[in-house]
Parts: structure tokens; sequence; C-alpha cells
């Protein structure tokens, strides 16, 4: 089933000028990339786009790191791009993702984990219109 998820990379890795590292470990996996700009998010935005943790104890601090530099947003699509995706980042605590994973080779911290990706359709559904407009995705 073609799908497609939304991507983060976030700013620890911008910061660090990791951003093709990324997409290209995004590529080789073959996923396509439909659409991408680079923002820096407001408070608001990433208080809005982590709403679902908004009563978690590391809230305030992830919102803070999500605005404290430039990130690189994108649409990303491919056979189950959204499993597909999950599983090229490896898992949220860098200290547990699989070798080879984003979050294994370039994550400073559970925190600082240089990526995001939606975690089901309903999520995409609801992040990719969040950063991006229908005139901006192509493909
Ligand atoms: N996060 C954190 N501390 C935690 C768990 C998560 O700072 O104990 C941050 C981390 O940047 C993570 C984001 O909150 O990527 C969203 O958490 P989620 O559990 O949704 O993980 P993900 O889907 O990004 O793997």
């Amino acid at each position: 089933m073609i799908e497609r998820t939304f991507s983060i990379v976030k700013p620890d890795a911008v910061q660090r000028n990791l951003q093709g590292a990324i997409l290209k470990m995004i590529q080789d996996a073959g996923l396509k990339i439909v659409a991408m700009k680079m923002i820096h998010m407001t408070k608001e935005q990433a208080e809005g786009f982590y709403a679902v943790h908004k009563d978690r104890p590391f809230f305030d601090s992830l919102v803070a790191y999500m605005c404290s530099g430039p990130c690189v947003v994108s649409v990303l699509e491919g056979e189950n791009a959204i499993a597909k995706y999950r599983e090229v980042m490896g898992a949220t605590n860098p200290a547990e993702a699989a070798e080879g994973t984003i979050r294994k080779t370039f994550a400073l911290d559970i925190e600082k984990n240089s990526c995001h990706g939606s975690d089901a359709p309903e999520t995409a559904a609801q992040e990719i219109p969040y950063f991006f407009s229908q005139l901006e995705i192509v493909g």
C-alpha cells in the first residue's frame, strides 16, 4: 500500500549539518520526498504539534528544544511509508535504537533524537496538513 508520512529532521541534527546525511538514509530506504521545506518553529507551533504530550513531564523541555533552531519538515511517500520510516528512525531512545538507524547513528539523547516520523495513518493525516498545504505536495 502506498502511503504518505510526515518527517522532521529536528534542530539538533540541522544544527550539526546532518540534514543531508539523514535525508540520504531516508531515500536509501526507498522513500520518496514529495514535499520539503526548512522552518523555525514558533512556541505555539511546537505546542500544537506535540499537544498529545502536553501533560508529560518532558513537554516544556521538548517544546523549547523544537524551537531552538531550524528544522527540515518533509512528506515522504512509499510502500508502507509510515512503518518503514519508523524502522529507519529507530527507537525513541537512541540507547535502545537498532544499529544503522538514524537515531542510533546521530541522536544525542532521548529528547534530542534527530528525527520525527508519524506513528500511524491517523497521525500522518493530522501532521502533514499541520505544516503543508495541498499545493506544496508534489507527485
Ligand atoms: N521525548 C522526550 N523524553 C521522553 C520521551 C520523548 O524528550 O521521555 C521527546 C523525544 O524528542 C520524542 C518526542 O518527545 O521524539 C515525542 O515522543 P514520542 O513518545 O511520541 O516518540 P517518537 O514517536 O518521536 O519516537
